[in-house]
């Protein structure tokens, strides 16, 4: 499939901006242009808002056996189309072509389960401490047209994890995608359109991110916002949502910790974490980014995690045999040098990488720091890349202060062969996911979200659905 111009999808149909208005589309591999996407303005915005409310009139009537039918086409197609769909997700975001098809038929599985997970919306009836003819009922129905705001890094997960949470509760969903990774959330909404979703129940719009986010927030229409990005900017949409009081879903940042304690099996820790350490060229908000080591292996982890980053193969994700593509944008490249200057000039020591490679597309060496102090920023900050950082402890409260000092709380690793560690580290690691002799296994029945400045809310399991519902009591009294 030759790379597409994405339209806005407004009220079922995909159309330009009334004013023509449109953005670059960049493949991050080569630096080219090689589409462009609709820029929406106030008066799109206001179609789409009317559509949102006349779309959620009509699926809330809908019954939930329903609405999971059509969640089912839409799922099948997801699965039909998949390698198109990966062909176009690496062509705009640059993950290896195995990553970007893994994603596209992890999309079906969540619209699946979130589909099956629709028909159990239950309510319940609470007995009465007076008379028994008072029928109290707890009822659930969904909080109405909801705004999804979602970041290029997994350009379908992102949307697939709100819609389908969304839709499966019988809210209708407004969906500003990123508009640097625009056709392959399209195609994801478009595979819903073609499944039979009703007009409005569904839209999709790309233009400027605070403009889009301050107008859809503050509007009446809209009863919920759901946003994935980076802390600070969810911090200052938080902060919107609470003065329009609007249900609130943060997917924030993280900085995971990863500890490999004294009694850790080192070969599993070095073959589980550093691929998936660079998968995704470290753009993943569950990424492990501290690693902290017990001296005693210290050494032998470096080095051979050192040697495994060395041997990745950078390039093209749409190349055969691609282990990591380029960085997604011009601004990740800039942010690594940043953050390797600054700790290198702190005293921190380069193993490997710190560079870019070549000069067309964002590729960047898989970079391995050690001895890096606290205070270096990129101990501190999000890296959001190919960067791992190693540090040494002696004792586990100290690898615990550590991997608990930042405000992040989203994902955190462990290796040890003992159950008292683990156990020990299930209770007091302030992370929402924490996984422990394994790399990150995520799935649609798994609650997915961050504590602390990571965020609020999941995105996964039965809490995924909650998160679209509002609970009411509706009490009848058949007496007299
Ligand atoms: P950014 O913080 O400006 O943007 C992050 C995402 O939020 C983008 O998709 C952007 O379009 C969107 N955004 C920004 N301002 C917005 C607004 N006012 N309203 C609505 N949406 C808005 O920066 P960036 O350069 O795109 O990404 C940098 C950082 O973002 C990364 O270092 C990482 O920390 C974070 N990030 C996190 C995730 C995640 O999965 N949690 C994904 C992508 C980026």
């Amino acid at each position: 499939m030759t790379y597409p111009n994405t339209q806005l999808f407004i009220d079922g149909r995909w159309q330009d901006a009334v004013d023509g208005r449109t953005l670059p589309v960049v493949n991050p591999a080569t630096g080219q242009e090689i589409g462009r996407v609709a820029h929406a303005g106030r008066a799109d915005l206001d179609l789409a808002l009317a559509a949102a409310q006349k779309g959620f009139e009509t699926w809330r009537e809908m019954n939930a056996a329903a609405r999971s039918k059509i969640m089912h086409r839409a799922a099948a197609l997801m699965r039909e189309r998949a390698a198109d769909i990966a062909a176009l997700l690496t062509q705009e975001q640059g993950k290896p072509l195995a990553e970007a098809k893994g994603e596209t038929l992890a999309a079906a599985d969540i619209i699946e389960w979130c589909a099956d997970e629709g028909l159990r919306i239950y309510g319940r009836i609470v007995p009465s401490r007076g008379s028994l003819a008072l029928r109290q009922m707890v009822i659930k129905d969904p909080v109405g047209p909801v705004a999804a705001f979602t970041p290029w890094n997994f350009p379908i997960n992102q949307v697939v994890r709100k819609v389908s949470a969304g839709l499966a509760a019988g809210c209708s969903m407004l969906v500003k995608a990123a508009e640097e990774t625009p056709a392959s959330p399209a195609e994801l909404i478009r595979a819903f359109a073609d499944a039979g979703l009703p007009p409005g129940v569904l839209g999709l719009v790309y233009g400027n991110p605070a403009e889009i986010s301050s107008t859809l927030i503050a509007h009446p229409v809209i009863r919920k916002m759901t946003f994935t990005g980076s802390t600070p900017v969810g911090k200052q949409l938080a902060a919107l949502a609470g003065q329009h009081m609007k249900r609130v879903t943060m997917e924030l940042g993280g900085h995971a910790p990863v500890i490999v304690a004294a009694d850790a099996d080192l070969a599993l820790a070095v073959k589980t974490i550093v691929s998936f350490k660079f998968r995704n060229a470290g753009q993943v908000c569950i990424a492990p980014t501290r690693f902290l080591v017990h001296k005693s292996l210290l050494q032998e982890f470096t080095e051979a995690f050192t040697q495994c980053a060395k041997t990745l193969k950078v390039g093209d994700g749409l190349a055969e045999g691609t282990q990591m593509g380029p960085l997604a944008n011009a601004r990740r490249l800039t942010a690594m040098s940043d953050l390797i200057r600054d700790a290198v000039q702190r005293g921190g020591k380069l193993l490997t990488g710190g560079q870019r490679i070549g000069n067309a597309g964002n590729f960047w060496q898989p970079t391995v720091l050690s001895d890096v102090p606290q205070q270096a920023r990129v101990f501190n900050e999000e890296p959001f890349g190919p960067l791992a950082v190693i540090r040494g402890f002696d004792t586990l409260e100290e690898a615990l202060t550590e991997a608990n000092r930042l405000p992040y709380g989203l994902a955190g690793y462990a290796f040890t062969r003992s159950l008292k560690t683990a156990d020990l580290l299930g209770r007091y690691m302030q992370v929402g996911m924490l996984w422990i002799n394994s790399a990150a296994i995520t799935s649609a029945e798994l609650p997915f979200g961050g504590i602390k400045d990571s965020g609020y809310g999941s995105e996964g399991g039965p809490e995924a659905l909650e998160a679209y519902l509002n609970t009411r009591v509706v009490s009848v009294m058949n007496e007299g």
